[in-house]
């Protein structure tokens, strides 16, 4: 899979790209990428790439202008073209799950008050949003963005990681545990140092209940839950609900 970022700071980008996973994913060959200057391709001496918005209101936009260019010259056209903006649809594990299965993702990165709707009705074919919130660039939703998907594309995390993780299944991923086995005057749950299996299968299962109930209802009020769930959801209800998720069983 190759990620084409447009930016009119891409430098922020780069460190990213360059290390970790990321890295040695590009090594192995199994994603590429391409950052552009959206800078390069103004046309005025000054490099100008904002200007007034129309109609009046304070802040700047970005020009149509260098961005169309920029994204003509990475072929965008008929590509996804993703713009990061808080104005788009919310993403989430299995919106990043569908964007992993990508060749290429172009994303745009917007600045100042963003960039002019005719870019987007011309290139963009998602406009999406990392959290109800604003931030003052889309460098760093854009990296948000990369991160959530490129772990998803075959190859690069073993399947077993992923398959264990928040929001599989609808629910949070459980409490975890490393050494040492007493921290302090905390120890680790007895079950976890058991041995066996099934134990410690049926211990994360309810915890990812209890914490997902605790802290994240909507997972367990949107999705579809197994018999197993609804099993533990009425245990956990009849023990009094769902305060301690933390703690010991
Ligand atoms: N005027 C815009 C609005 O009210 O929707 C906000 C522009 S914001 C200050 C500048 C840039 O940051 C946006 O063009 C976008 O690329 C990025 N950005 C800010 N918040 C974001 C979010 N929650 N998700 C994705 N991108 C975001």
């Amino acid at each position: 899979m190759k990620f084409t970022v447009l930016s009119l700071f891409p430098e922020i980008l780069r460190g990213f790209f360059e290390s970790s996973i990321m890295a040695k994913a590009v090594e192995r060959g199994l994603l590429s990428y391409e950052l552009r200057d959206i800078r390069d391709f103004a046309t005025d001496k000054h490099h100008k790439c904002d200007d007034l918005v129309f109609g009046g209101g304070a802040g700047l936009l970005m020009l149509p202008g260098p961005l169309g260019a920029c994204l003509d010259a990475v072929g965008a056209k008929g590509k996804r073209v993703v713009y990061v903006t808080p104005g788009g649809r919310l993403l989430n594990q299995a919106y990043a799950r569908e964007l992993s299965r990508e060749e290429e993702l172009v994303i745009v990165c917007g600045r100042y008050e963003g960039i002019d709707q005719r870019v987007i009705d011309e290139y963009v074919t998602d406009e999406i949003s990392i959290g109800d919130y604003v931030l003052s660039s889309g460098e760093t939703a854009a990296l948000v963005l990369v991160d959530s998907v490129y772990r998803l594309v075959d190859g690069v995390i073993s399947g077993e990681s992923l398959s264990e993780e928040s929001f599989e299944g609808g629910l949070l991923e459980y409490p975890q545990y490393t050494r040492p086995a007493a921290y302090g005057t905390l120890r680790v749950p007895e079950v976890l140092v058991s041995g066996h299996h099934a134990n410690i299968r049926s211990w994360r299962l309810k915890e990812a209940v209890r914490k997902t109930l605790a802290l994240r209802p909507d997972l367990l009020a949107d999705g579809v839950l197994t018999d197993e769930v609804r099993r533990i959801l009425l245990e956990i209800s009849a023990e009094g609900g769902c305060d301690g998720h933390h703690k010991e069983d």
